[in-house]
């Protein structure tokens, strides 16, 4: 099983995309966390990205694509994952279909969490008193609400277009929205 999870910062996807990944026994892929790890490691593509994250703006698409690329390439990614913030744009949901299709992978399902704008401030800002992450600043984290809003929204009408896309209430208790997602990626399990 192949998923994707798409929404706003801050609605729940990390959290709800480890419930669902422990359960079905797929990889996690968050392409946030991939390029934190890669900045704490001080890499190429780790420096590269920092400047964007730090401002609240996308990675640009080459790089994103080319990361992708290699790592839905390697072993353990061939028996399920789960994409967490990937794709961000439309260039880069174009992109993922390409190398889907060479690699000869599917995506299942779509999966759009959604909640209110205030609903997610407030998350977000709680989150930035512990999580030391350097993008959880007010001003940066509206800047990504407006990013989310003019590059990513369109992934919603994108897939729904394709017949993919379920949206789910992001607002209620952890457990009964993992099982609302559950009721519906069961059929691909
Ligand atoms: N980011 C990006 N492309 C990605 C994933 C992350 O450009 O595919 C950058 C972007 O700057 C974003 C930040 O990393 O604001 C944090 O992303 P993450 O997915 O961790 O944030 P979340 O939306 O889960 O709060
Ligand atoms: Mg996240």
């Amino acid at each position: 099983m192949n998923l994707i999870f798409l929404g706003p910062p801050g609605v729940g996807k990390g959290t709800q995309a480890k419930l669902l990944c422990n359960k079905y026994g797929i990889l996690h892929l968050s392409t946030g966390d991939i390029l934190r790890l890669e900045i704490s490691k001080k890499t190429t593509i780790g420096n590269f990205a920092k400047e964007f994250i730090d401002k609240g703006e996308l990675v640009p698409d080459d790089t994103l694509l080319k990361m992708m690329k290699d790592r839905l390439c390697l072993d353990d990614a061939q028996n399920g994952y789960l994409l967490d913030g990937f794709p961000r744009t439309i260039e880069q949901a174009k992109g993922l279909n390409l190398i889907l299709k060479k690699i000869g992978h599917k995506i299942d399902s779509v999966i759009s969490l959604y909640a209110n704008e205030d609903e997610l401030v407030n998350r977000l800002i709680k989150r930035g008193l512990t999580s030391g992450r350097s993008d959880e600043s007010i001003e940066i984290i509206k800047n990504r609400q407006k990013i989310y809003l003019d590059q990513t929204s369109p992934l919603l009408s994108y897939y729904h277009n394709v017949g993919l896309l379920i949206k789910i209430n992001g607002v209620g208790e952890i457990k009964y929205i993992n099982d609302e997602i559950i009721k519906i990626v069961n059929q691909y399990a």
